[in-house]
């Protein structure tokens, strides 16, 4: 069962999305060689509880933490752990809240330190799949439109699409019907209608798209031991142009500062 959210209804899951950022942006300067993937996880808690939210992935089916955090060859789902991030890895970031009863969902992959050209193309081109994914989420397309943009892209590049974990419906759920696919056919699924809100969300891999569980049954990494990156943004669906909840602003302002 979808259900098509109400105008107040998408401004507080507006709000959820928007603290998501502001929490990947308190993070994203501290994402350097030596820090612990365990005390960026502190700091966003801290951050999120702070602004009257709950961390959405907390307790979520056991998981133990605020923050997904997988560090490169981890596809989604890495629990928080005393280990160091090193120069030249990548650390994908997945975030949602609990806020007045709707939730928020957003994922980024930083670099840490100065990262390889090859490395680099991945997240550029995982970041750019996400926005050619949202350019289809209008009212009338389908939602496999959404999908091929995503697998069109991607695999144009050489590139892996992750089948198993797949993008949702946000609301008072963090994960709502429909599933959003990022692999897929032009003109098959439902019909896309105004209120639809969705997280949009491709895991996209260097290598093979095959992926494996760790036996902490949480952590996802790919079975080749390549690189992978995710970016997430919440989303509604509108009549001309999707509207994004979410946002990348607050981090990119810091991740801009921070290269000068
Ligand atoms: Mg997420
Ligand atoms: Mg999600």
């Amino acid at each position: 069962m979808i259900y098509y959210k109400s105008e107040e209804e998408i401004e507080l899951i507006r709000e959820s999305s928007l603290l998501v950022g502001k929490t990947h942006a308190e993070i994203a300067g501290l994402i350097k060689p030596g820090v612990t993937t365990l005390e960026l996880d502190r700091i966003a808690e801290e951050f999120i509880m702070d602004n009257g939210a709950i961390p959405a992935f907390k307790g979520y089916g056991g998981f133990p933490n605020t923050l997904c955090m997988s560090p490169n060859e981890q596809v989604v789902h890495g629990i928080p752990n005393n280990n160091s991030l090193n120069e030249g890895d990548i650390i994908s970031v997945d975030c949602g809240v609990l806020m007045n009863g709707f939730y928020g969902d957003s994922a980024f992959t930083y670099e840490v330190g100065e990262v390889k050209k090859e490395i680099q193309e991945l997240l550029e081109v995982t970041k750019t799949s996400l926005y050619k994914g949202i350019e289809q989420a209008v009212s009338g397309r389908r939602l496999g439109d959404i999908s091929h943009a995503i697998q069109d892209y991607t695999e144009s590049f050489g590139f892996g699409v992750v089948r198993e974990m797949v993008g949702h419906g946000v609301g008072r759920k963090l994960h709502e019907s429909p599933e959003v696919p990022n692999y897929g056919k032009r003109g098959k699924g439902i019909k896309l209608k105004e209120g639809l809100v969705i997280a949009i969300e491709p895991m996209i891999n260097m290598g093979t798209k095959s992926i494996h569980q760790h036996a902490d049954g949480w952590t996802i990494t790919t079975v080749d031991g390549n690189f992978s990156a995710h970016f997430e943004h919440t989303i509604v669906v509108r009549k001309n142009k999707a509207e994004i909840l979410s946002s990348f602003k607050e981090i990119e302002k810091v991740l801009s500062k921070n290269n000068k």
